[in-house]
């Protein structure tokens, strides 16, 4: 298996590219177009939708997080022989390994020590080791996965904390290069919290280790200033070949998308769509349109009582299933009543109209017009 990646719109640091994989699976290579987003999924499957429904989303790129599979250490799943992507029946699809949950459900822990990083699964917190890593992975034979990674989740790390965190990174990280099957590309995590010192530091030796690409995790940088974030975010960015990808995590509501965008961030996960899901709402939001259907709102709230007699879809001209068939008034008396259907149909819609959103970005990358959308956008939505 092999990742390539090249980049073929760049100004700035604003990127539109392509992804492939080379792989042995009768599927032969699969691309993922960037900017684009990786599939949230929970214990390897698309929460509400079931697979023929994942299916028809325009998306063959999937993150699956380990701490979904710890709940049992050692998961049974790495007994079945062939790995992950058949025991799923992923076979078409990107699968991208990480150790953490990128949605908020499954908080990070303060716990790590020196020879294990404490995750936390639905069935409480297990303690992780670089060696539980590599057989999981020898095992699920993922096509990429990000290497573990000894990440802050203290509010303010002190400096000696930091270098810690960069010392253990890299330890493992030379554990995890040896040992792992030959065929899994090997992302490498930046780490460092807001220590330049400690990011420059761990970008230049991963970098030095030639990973066939990054991770780029904003989550636990507690500093409250967004240019400050930003520059501490580049400082990392800064070091990386251009030639490789990026995933970035903390960046998937709307306006953290574009501005991992202009960071140069390739890959973002999908938490978002699926938390919107689960509050009832409905994405709504329009990139590079002057159309403004719903008055400068991102989501519409379906469990609001209005749409008891509402008839329209949940947003005007949009081409998804969920749309295409079914009322507002309906969604809100399957929310209401608990009924499955009413996160399905949300889940649709969500997914449908977040793809969409990056295919729309990926457009105005092409054409040039990215930076006055955004700038549009964030007027309308964030009053930036
Ligand atoms: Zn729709």
């Amino acid at each position: 298996m092999s990742v390539s990646f090249e980049p073929s719109n760049e100004k700035e640091r604003v990127r539109q590219g392509l992804l492939k994989v080379g792989t042995k699976r009768s599927t032969g290579e699969i691309q993922v177009e960037t900017p684009g987003c990786l599939m949230y999924s929970r214990r390897g499957a698309t929460p509400h939708l079931t697979p023929d429904m994942a299916r028809l989303l325009p998306n063959r790129g999937i993150q699956i997080s380990l701490s979904h599979m710890f709940d049992d250490m050692p998961p049974p799943s790495i007994n079945f022989e062939p790995g992950l992507h058949k025991y799923l029946n992923l076979e078409d699809y990107l699968m991208f390994i990480d150790t953490l949950d990128p949605s908020p459900e499954l908080e990070q822990t303060l716990l790590n020590g020196e020879k294990y990083i404490s995750v936390n699964t639905y069935g409480g917190i297990r303690k992780v080791t670089p060696q539980d890593f590599i057989k999981t992975i020898n095992a699920y034979k993922p096509d990429i996965a990000a290497a573990m990674a000894d990440i802050v989740a203290d509010k303010i790390p002190t400096a000696k904390r930091a270098r810690k965190s960069v010392d253990r990174t890299l330890k493992w990280l030379d554990e995890i290069i040896a040992e792992k099957k030959e065929n899994i590309s090997l992302f490498g995590v930046l780490v460092g919290s807001q220590h330049e010192r400690e990011r420059q530091r761990c970008a230049e030796e991963l970098v030095k280790r030639d990973m066939d690409g990054y991770v780029l995790d904003a989550r636990g940088l507690n500093v409250e200033e967004e240019e400050e974030q930003e520059r501490l975010l580049r400082v990392s960015l800064d070091c990386l070949p251009k030639d490789k990808p990026r995933v970035g995590y903390g960046f998937s509501a709307p306006d953290g998308v574009l501005r991992g965008i202009s960071l140069g961030i390739d890959l973002f996960d999908s938490a978002f769509p699926y938390i919107t899901t689960e509050k009832g709402h409905a994405l709504t939001f329009e990139f590079g349109s002057q159309e403004d259907k719903n008055a400068g709102q991102l989501v519409y709230d379906l469990w609001d009582p209005k749409n008891k007699s509402d008839q329209g879809p949940f947003l005007e001209g949009c081409q998804c299933f969920a749309c295409q068939n079914h009322t507002r008034s309906y969604t809100h008396h399957l929310l209401n009543t608990h009924e499955m259907l009413g996160p399905v149909l949300l889940m649709v819609h969500n997914f449908h109209h977040y793809l969409r959103f990056f295919k729309e970005i990926r457009d105005s990358i092409r054409d040039d017009s990215f930076e006055q959308k955004r700038a549009d956008f964030l007027h309308k939505y964030y009053n930036k």
